[in-house]
């Protein structure tokens, strides 16, 4: 059995302190003072318990939290690993109790992604107990704002994550299991806005265009470009428009969320997106969006550090399986950049952003294990 194992076997009750510690400064993305607290809550607890000299960069941000950058201060050679992971949380404060069940935690945001967070420093932590001189180099980003879209952390991403050798992303599992995520789609918003002509819909009927009947042909063409078997979806989740029932509707919108598992079909999708034509010549349309998170595709290098992932497994009686993901993460920023990149690596449970969410934390110690010795496969390589 692994040493580091068996000192966080034995160090439970600091860890869970450190998780209801962290779990309880409850960050929703939106509210900025709320995740800047917790951001201060994590950088006492990694200081606290990691050793070295560290230089920390804070990227400061408004409107969400800001970001945090803990890098050693001594230059080396070694491969350098990058530990990925947001403090953010899709809960409101007080929205949902945080409670234990036999071996089981609920609370907000414990799954995606406060234990997986927390599990990368006690992997480092348990590896520093035995080894004076590590043979890769650690680096840790910690973003607030991975729930609503990574707008403000993403160039700090990518410009930190093209000086690493691998990205390790601490979020969860896939929900109910404890299958890494070796490839994830990419995910594409748009908005589809039309406009119409208004009209008093008993007196001059056939004078109007209306904006909703034009949205609604749109929305049965958009839908139909879902594809299961290829693995895209194009959803349209939310629709407004017009203004009374006895006007022909002058406005309407409609909210797309597409998602594709290759770059290629990206393309195809948005090429058909910006250029879609009215059906009603006398209707006008307009469009707006992007590909919010490009596919995490799979690729040589991320071949390669699954592979060490199930290495690492091995030693500590594990199989490690690998599984697709439907939801987009920082991950794939970095695996679009062509670094190998892993995710997945987090703590197992179940329910993110559901009111069931919860952990295994009689699972944290064996998963936490398996980051420290896939952090020694990569460095040892
Ligand atoms: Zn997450």
């Amino acid at each position: 059995m692994s040493v580091y194992y068996e000192y966080l076997k034995q160090n439970e009750e600091h860890i869970k302190k450190d998780l209801l510690k962290l779990v309880r400064a409850e960050s929703p993305s939106h509210r900025k003072e709320k995740v800047d607290a917790c951001g201060e809550i994590l950088k006492e607890i990694f200081q606290n318990r990691i050793q070295g000299d560290w230089k920390l960069e804070t990227f400061s941000r408004k409107p969400t939290g800001n970001h945090f950058l803990f890098t050693l201060k001594e230059t080396s050679s070694k491969p350098r690993i990058l530990f990925l992971s947001h403090f953010d949380t899709v809960w409101e404060v007080g929205a949902l109790p945080i409670v234990e069940k036999g071996n089981d935690i609920y609370g907000p945001g414990i799954f995606d992604m406060k234990a997986g967070l927390l599990s990368s420093i006690w992997a480092l932590r348990s590896l520093q107990q035995e080894i004076e001189d590590l043979p890769f180099s650690p680096v840790y980003l910690f973003t607030a704002d991975e729930e609503i879209g990574s707008t403000t952390s993403r160039s700090v991403i990518e410009e930190v994550a093209k000086t690493c050798d691998a990205v390790l992303v601490m979020e969860p599992p896939v929900a109910g299991s404890y299958a890494l995520k070796t490839e994830r789609k990419g995910v594409g918003r748009y908005t589809l806005g039309v406009t119409g002509v208004s009209s008093h819909a008993g007196n001059h009927h056939e004078d109007g265009v209306s904006a909703i009947r034009e949205l609604a042909q749109q929305i049965i063409g958009l839908e139909e470009l879902t594809d299961y078997a290829n693995g895209t979806t194009v959803n349209v989740g939310v629709i407004k428009g017009g203004t009374s029932s006895n006007v022909v509707s002058a406005s309407a919108v409609a909210e797309i969320d597409f998602r594709v598992t290759s770059n290629q079909e990206a393309e195809k999708l948005i090429g058909v997106l910006e250029n879609l034509q009215p059906h009603n010549p006398s209707a006008e349309i307009s469009i707006s969006g992007e590909l919010n998170r490009p596919p995490m595709e799979k690729s040589q290098g991320s071949t390669r550090l699954f592979e060490k992932a199930q290495l690492a497994g091995k030693r500590l009686g594990m199989d490690i399986e690998g599984a697709k993901a439907g939801g987009g993460s920082d991950g794939n920023f970095t695996a679009a950049l062509g670094i190998p990149t892993l995710d997945g690596l987090g703590i197992p449970g179940d329910g993110p952003h559901a009111t069931h969410e919860h952990i295994h934390f009689d699972r944290f110690s064996e998963r936490c294990a398996l980051v420290a010795e896939l952090c020694l496969e990569i460095g040892n390589d």
